[in-house]
């Protein structure tokens, strides 16, 4: 990686060359300091060249089907000629090694496509630390020219409001034959998603696919919508048969035309920037407390006092952060 300088990174994101565009992701999900510092030159590069895809997150649970989905979706939209890149959010992976996305060879069909490119959760850190690089990912993706990013994520966590924090439609797949599964949506996410998508209407499934559509009919209905200008559909789909994706990308362009038109596009963009701004400002501060040396000796003692109710927790935080500004 060393033997690149910053213009081929540039030059070769641009130029849309694959290699140069891993290299670049590469870069940026490094945490050696000296490839941060390259990585942010980069991507200040290129961001002027970035904003112009389309950004869908997908969520469901583990066996909703959401490769097989992105797979036939990814596979549709190629084939109409869009460039399309899928990127994942999936913390567990850095917790456990293992992924709950798995390992699996997923999209084979996707992943040759020339047009299509993907790349796996960066796996290393916290939801916030794995987050912001795939939101850089989004950037470098978007200067080579993908004008759809695909963004999964697994319902670990809070990975969903994560995810939903990056995108303009967030699409939340589900399965039919439960009302077990009505009960088991937790409402914060239902009122994140722009779309609900009953997946695997198909053979014997289709009826029951269609009840649930229904149900979910009625349970949104009773949640207030914070839009006015977008109520949220339930459709039904196949990722298998391929039946409804269609209505799925229709869908996903009303909503884009709906927001353009309003300006709330352009509104939801700048608050997520704004919002990435200021949790980019936490972290750095979390950062600079955890490493200042006067804190770190400080810290054992703090902690065992509060502990021990020696120390008041709102004075112990004081005394530390007085310490830090110090510093
Ligand atoms: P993920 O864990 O959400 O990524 O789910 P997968 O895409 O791995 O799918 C889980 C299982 O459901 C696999 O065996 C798929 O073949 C199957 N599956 C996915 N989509 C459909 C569908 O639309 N219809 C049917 N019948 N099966 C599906």
């Amino acid at each position: 990686m060393a033997t690149n300088n910053i213009q081929d990174h540039i030059d070769g994101v641009l130029a849309r060359k694959r290699a140069m565009l891993a290299r670049t992701i590469t870069m940026i999900e490094s945490a050696l300091p000296e490839h941060q510092e390259m990585a942010q030159k980069v991507l200040d590069a290129l961001i002027p060249y970035a904003g112009n895809a389309v950004r869908v997150g997908i969520t469901g649970v583990p066996g909703v089907g959401k490769s097989t989905f992105i797979e036939s979706f990814g596979m549709m939209l190629v084939e109409q000629g869009h460039r399309v890149a899928v990127l994942a959010v999936d913390p567990s992976s850095s917790k456990s090694g293992g992924s709950v996305m798995g390992d699996k060879t997923r999209m084979e069909k996707l992943s040759l496509h020339p047009q299509a490119y993907i790349r796996p959760s960066p796996s290393s850190g916290t939801l916030g630390g794995v987050a912001k690089k795939t939101r850089e990912t989004m950037i470098i993706c978007e200067a080579a020219g993908y004008d759809i990013i695909l963004v999964e994520t697994v319902g670990v966590g809070q990975s969903e409001t994560t995810v939903a924090s990056m995108v303009d439609f967030f699409l939340l797949l589900m399965l039919a034959g439960a009302g077990d599964e009505l009960q088991g949506i937790k409402k914060g996410i239902l009122e994140l998603a722009d779309a609900i998508a009953i997946n695997k209407a198909d053979g014997d499934n289709i009826d029951r696919a269609m009840e649930a559509k229904n149900d979910y009919n009625s349970a949104l209905n009773l949640l207030t919508s914070d839009s006015a200008i977008w109520s949220v559909p339930v459709l039904t789909c196949s990722a298998l048969t391929t039946d409804g994706l269609e209505d799925i990308w229709q869908t996903i362009l009303d909503h884009r035309d709906r927001m353009n038109s309003t300006g709330e596009l352009t509104e939801r963009r700048r608050r997520q920037a704004i919002d990435w701004m200021w949790a980019l400002i936490e972290d750095g501060l979390k950062d600079q407390f955890k490493t200042n040396a006067d804190v770190k000796a400080q810290l054992p003692e703090m902690i065992r006092a509060v502990e021990k109710g020696k120390t008041s927790p709102t004075a112990a935080a004081h005394q530390l952060l007085a310490r830090h500004l110090k510093g």
